[in-house]
């Protein structure tokens, strides 16, 4: 099950949420007019249906030129398949470090994946999407930049939430390092490939899953001694 937003609008930008109740992660999406980009796809049937969100959003699946995707698990890019099927222009972006996973789980050509690394900037007409690199779920998760918004993948969730790092490439250390990085950043709103949505005073969230994380590491380092 997933619920169909618009979190906000400003001038002619539009910032819209599927968020899911369910396997499926959340998916993000900022228009300018006629343009769009994607945070995310979701997994896509049977756990969710791309195809039908946009709908429920009015956007056409031809406006999507850009999706940007946090990190390789299916979850988050599954329905890439989905969507390819109606529109196949579309660029897909990732980090180098989830790239060779993402292009053999999702069959793509390699001249689909924009590979991108910390710093770099997607842009689409007014809206400018920064990409963080924050490690530690994956070796290769990003987080997104826009404005005052954080699009966190599965670095950080709501309530002091943070991503498991118990699968391939996953690192607690690294995730750590990765929190103290954002939590420098400035942004007010958090927007995470899974759960709830804050609009407002996200650090909050952020610090309370540093402090979180940072114990789970000094618990294994305790286990270690
Ligand atoms: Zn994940």
């Amino acid at each position: 099950m997933q619920a169909h937003i618009v979190i906000k609008r400003k001038g002619n930008v539009e910032l819209c949420g599927v968020i899911s109740y369910g396997i499926s992660s959340n998916v993000y999406i900022l228009r300018d007019g006629k343009s769009a980009l994607m945070v995310d796809s979701g997994y896509g049937p049977p756990y969710s249906n791309m195809l039908e969100s946009l709908k429920k959003l009015n956007i056409k699946v031809d406006e999507i030129e850009k999706i940007l995707l946090t990190h390789r698990h299916r979850d988050h890019i599954n329905a890439v398949k989905q969507i390819f099927e109606e529109n196949r222009d579309i660029k897909i972006y990732v980090h180098r470090g989830d790239a060779e996973v993402v292009q053999k789980k999702l069959k793509l050509d390699r001249d689909k994946l924009i590979k991108i690394s910390n710093g770099g900037k997607i842009e689409l007409k007014n809206i400018t999407v920064k990409a963080i690199y924050t490690p530690g779920h994956t070796v290769g998760s990003l987080s997104y930049i826009w404005e005052d918004v954080l699009f966190s993948g599965d670095l950080v969730f709501a309530n002091g939430m943070y991503g498991r790092t118990d699968l391939p490439t996953g690192n607690i250390t690294r995730l750590v390092e990765s929190l103290e990085k954002i939590n420098k950043m400035n942004f007010r709103e958090l927007l995470p490939g899974h759960g709830e949505i804050i609009l407002r005073d996200a650090k909050m969230h952020v610090k309370a899953a540093l402090r979180n994380a940072r114990l789970k590491v000094k618990r294994k380092q305790i286990e270690v001694n």
